[in-house]
């Protein structure tokens, strides 16, 4: 009999993409009321003048392969915001590989960096794919449990370490709480890092929906050779299916996670690459757009569930927000069933980002305000 390799035995599908595939079924059903607030991914379309960057360089033959690194416009574009944005300077030749996806991007790294049994440190709760790239890497995840109202506990950071730590991952904002690192617990983590030598990986592809301070880790000095910076335009710009995200660090990881890619992906689709240039270098004025809107969202669900047996945690950041379900007194996964059957609201179970957030719900608020208004209502129903 042939048999698969021990590693996918640890890996779970992704809980959102199976209630989505839910939710298609019940919709095919016809006449569904259900509103899906499962899927991270921005309702909006790709702004126009995107979409026009792309048809360009399709029409003017730009279709084949490229540097495997990434076009050089496209480096050097993704340079210069970092350098604007954020005052940091990454050089485009070296320090920077452009991927097809923050995903595809963190796999590089986690395939890049561990060892079999090596532990990569996670704050709970936290988006479920970290978990399972780090297994498919022969990897162990340490997860440390959230403080009550989903804070990360940096302080539990020091004696979580081991001598098989290698990586701490910090995802800023968080997906799925929304939370914002604050400059002292980035510190802090920074200072852990260099005192036990191990490598911080940061997952910024939220760094523009935010709505609080936010710092990047990348305007920290001299931690370049152990920062790893992923970055992506899939939540900012609304290109979740043009895959195409970046990571930026050192010379020295650049080049060997570099190996990687040209042994797997080649490049990123050509026309994406092309599509990102317009992204960076057009007018911002639809993201302000889009993340005036999520904020407006994100205000109306806070002050719309005030007083309801539902609380929820306000987010600094992201289009998501993390309700608390306890009121329903069912185990986590039953609170998910109760939600979609009573309620008819389709959302993500808080287990499935770590044990921290079992009495919680992730609410993707990629609806609009009529339909966000909707669930309010339903909410506050009983
Ligand atoms: N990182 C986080 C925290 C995410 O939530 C997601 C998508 O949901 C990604 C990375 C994936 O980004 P991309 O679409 O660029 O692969």
């Amino acid at each position: 009999m042939k048999t698969f390799s021990d590693r996918l035995n640890k890996i779970v599908p992704s809980a959102s993409m199976k209630m989505a595939q839910r939710i298609l079924e019940i919709n095919s059903r016809g006449s569904s009321k259900v509103v899906d607030l499962t899927f991270g991914q921005p309702d909006f379309d790709t702004p126009e003048y995107i979409k026009e960057a792309a048809y360009k360089a399709i029409k003017e033959g730009r279709n084949g392969y490229t540097v495997s690194r990434g076009i050089p416009e496209l480096r050097n574009a993704i340079s210069d915001f970092y350098q604007n944005y954020y005052n940091v300077n990454y050089d485009p030749t070296s320090e920077i590989l452009v991927a097809p996806g923050a995903k595809q991007g963190l796999m590089y790294v986690m395939q890049a960096l561990l060892n079999d049994g090596e532990e990569v440190i996670l704050f709970e709760p936290c988006w479920l794919s970290y978990r399972d790239m780090v297994f498919l890497n022969k990897g162990k995840p340490v997860f440390i449990k959230a403080k009550e109202g989903l804070t990360p506990d940096i302080d539990k950071l020091e004696e979580s370490i081991t001598d098989k730590t290698k990586v701490i991952l910090i995802n800023n904002p968080i997906n799925p709480s929304g939370y914002v690192f604050t400059k002292e617990e980035l510190e802090q983590v920074v200072e852990i890092a260099i005192a036990n030598d191990l490598y911080i990986v940061a997952d910024e592809i939220y760094d523009r929906i935010v709505f609080e301070k936010f710092l990047s880790l990348s305007s920290f000095s001299g931690i370049k050779d152990r920062l790893i910076i992923i970055n992506g335009f899939s939540k900012t710009y609304a290109m979740t299916g043009w895959r195409i995200g970046y990571l930026l660090s050192c010379s020295d990881v650049i080049s060997k996670v570099s190996l990687i890619h040209q042994h797997t992906a080649t490049c990123a689709a050509a026309a994406s690459q092309h599509a990102a240039v317009g992204a960076l270098t057009g007018s911002q004025t639809s993201v302000d757009a889009m993340v005036q809107s999520y904020q407006r969202r994100r205000d109306l669900m806070c002050e719309g569930l005030k007083g309801s047996k539902f609380p929820i945690i306000k987010p600094a950041g992201t289009f998501y927000a993390m309700l608390d379900v306890s009121s329903l007194k069912v185990d986590p996964q039953e609170s998910v069933e109760v939600l979609l059957s009573q309620y008819q609201l389709a959302t993500v179970s808080g287990i499935c980002y770590g044990e921290s957030a079992a009495k919680y719900v992730r609410l993707s608020l990629t609806q609009d305000e009529t339909q966000l208004m909707e669930v309010i209502e339903r909410l506050r129903k009983s």
